[in-house]
């Protein structure tokens, strides 16, 4: 899944992350009933008029020395580089700031579709102040007011009317996945080695966005791959890269893009904590993930040695208990020719449909297996199941009292879901609904 990127960039104090918090509103309301394992507040998945976008806040993106000058060309930078359009916001109280111009320039230097945005337009006497901005020389300034929410429509009308229209339809047969981890573990290492070693990697188009930070390539075996946010990886030693809130809003966006992620950890570190953000956002996310330990040249081996390490990867993410792990070394290229057919594998399970008399067939088996639970004398009752969606592969279970349905019955249906079908590699959801 493809989603255009919208980054917000502005001096401090213009409203960017009102203005963001307001857009992404609706769809927080929603995603906050889904216990996650962590969350972000600087990038989000927003929704307008039926076309799904991720909306990134550069502004959140914070800074150790906190120079004001380095934080608005990063923002510019990340904008620049990630987004599909990009809003520049400012603040109409100020009128036209030394900041605003020093933004636009750094603005000028992209072709991408910029879209000037005037906050704090509370009233009709501010939104009538908001023509000044003509002068930033980046087109129709749109008054909006990110506390009162006037002008957002016609703001995000502006927004989805400037994405790319090759977004929207999606090679069905192209597997999209991406190479997360936190900075130093290999990513790029593999990316290399993975293109590199292909040698058949397919010339980037020109003219859309997309493909200057996507590379498709073409399996030994005729397979179709995009590798999402390998220039990204490769586009290295700027200032931003160093900030984990940055690389972990990175690794999000590239995620949301993919059907499978690869979690890249390091053999010769063991896991530390960032690794453990980074592979909470994956999780979150739903899509299909494999986990590479890299380095694997490194550590002293014994016959054991792999399996201890996987012991400690089970013990420290026990809710990636679905992904399987590989351990590779970009150094000495040992089984990364293992990691498309992987991916491959993965992407075949979280696309598989299963038919509802099977499934049917299934909970019957499972009932004789185990008794339904009795909750405060009242039992629960399993009628049917159905496969709502694939990527994740979502069940809806209809029951008498969803209430009854505690995590431990669906963790044990989701048991019996793997047992039977191949699902290695993708989470599965289950939603208990009750019957009518
Ligand atoms: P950021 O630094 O650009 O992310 O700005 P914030 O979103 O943190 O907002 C800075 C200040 O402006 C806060 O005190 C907000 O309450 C205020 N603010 C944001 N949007 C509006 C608006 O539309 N109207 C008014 N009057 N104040 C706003
Ligand atoms: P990234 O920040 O995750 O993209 O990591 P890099 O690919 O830049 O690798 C970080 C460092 O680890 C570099 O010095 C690499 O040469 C080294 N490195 C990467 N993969 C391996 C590996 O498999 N074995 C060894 N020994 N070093 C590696």
């Amino acid at each position: 899944m493809v989603l255009p990127v919208v980054a917000i960039v502005g001096r401090p104090n213009v409203g960017k992350s009102t203005l963001f918090n307001r857009i992404i509103k609706e769809r927080l309301a929603i995603v906050e009933d889904e216990p996650g394992v962590t969350r972000d507040r600087n990038y989000a998945q927003a929704e307008w008029m039926g076309h799904n976008f991720d909306l990134i806040d550069t502004g959140g993106i914070t800074w150790e020395d906190g120079k004001i000058e380095e934080e608005i060309r990063a923002q510019a930078e990340i904008a620049i580089d990630e987004a599909d359009v990009i809003v520049m916001l400012c603040s109409v109280v100020n009128g036209v700031t030394d900041l605003d111009e020093r933004v636009a320039q750094l603005l000028y230097r992209t072709k991408k579709p910029i879209i000037l945005a005037i906050n704090k337009a509370d009233n009709p006497e501010l939104r009538a102040e908001v023509y000044d901005f003509y002068s930033l020389g980046l087109g129709d300034p749109i008054p909006v007011s990110g506390s009162h929410g006037t002008g957002i429509g016609d703001l995000l009308d502006k927004i989805v009317s400037k994405f790319p229209r090759e977004l929207d339809k999606k090679d069905k047969d192209t597997i999209s996945f991406s190479v997360i981890g936190r900075p130093n573990v290999g990513k790029s290492s593999i990316v290399n080695k993975l293109l590199g070693e292909k040698r058949v990697i397919v010339a980037n188009q020109e003219g859309t966005t997309r493909d200057a930070i996507d590379t498709p390539f073409i399996g030994k075996d005729g397979t179709k791959f995009r590798l999402i946010d390998t220039a990204g990886i490769r586009r290295r030693g700027k200032v931003y890269e160093k900030t984990e809130k940055y690389s972990v809003m990175r690794a999000l966006s590239a995620i949301d893009r993919s059907d499978v992620a690869l979690l890249v950890l390091d053999a010769s570190t063991g896991i530390r904590e960032q690794d453990k953000h980074v592979a909470g956002y994956a999780h979150d996310a739903g899509r299909g993930l494999i986990i590479v330990v890299n380095k694997w040249d490194i550590p002293k081996k014994d016959s054991g040695s792999g399996k201890d390490f996987e012991q400690v990867i089970r013990q420290e993410f026990q809710y990636l208990d679905y992904a399987p792990i590989l351990f590779v070394s970009a150094k000495t290229g040992q089984r990364l020719d293992q990691i498309p057919e992987i991916v491959k594998e993965v992407y075949k399970n979280e696309n598989q449909r299963i038919q509802s008399s099977v499934l049917n067939d299934l909970l019957l088996e499972a009932s004789k297996l185990v008794p339904t639970p009795l909750v405060k004398g009242k039992r629960l009752r399993v009628y049917y199941m159905t496969q709502v969606k694939t990527n994740p592969p979502t069940f809806v279970v209809f029951v008498n009292d969803p209430e009854l349905m505690h995590f431990s019955y669906q963790r044990f249906l989701v048991n019996q879901l793997r047992e039977n079908f191949n699902f290695e590699g993708t989470p599965i959801k289950i939603i208990p609904r009750k019957r009518k």
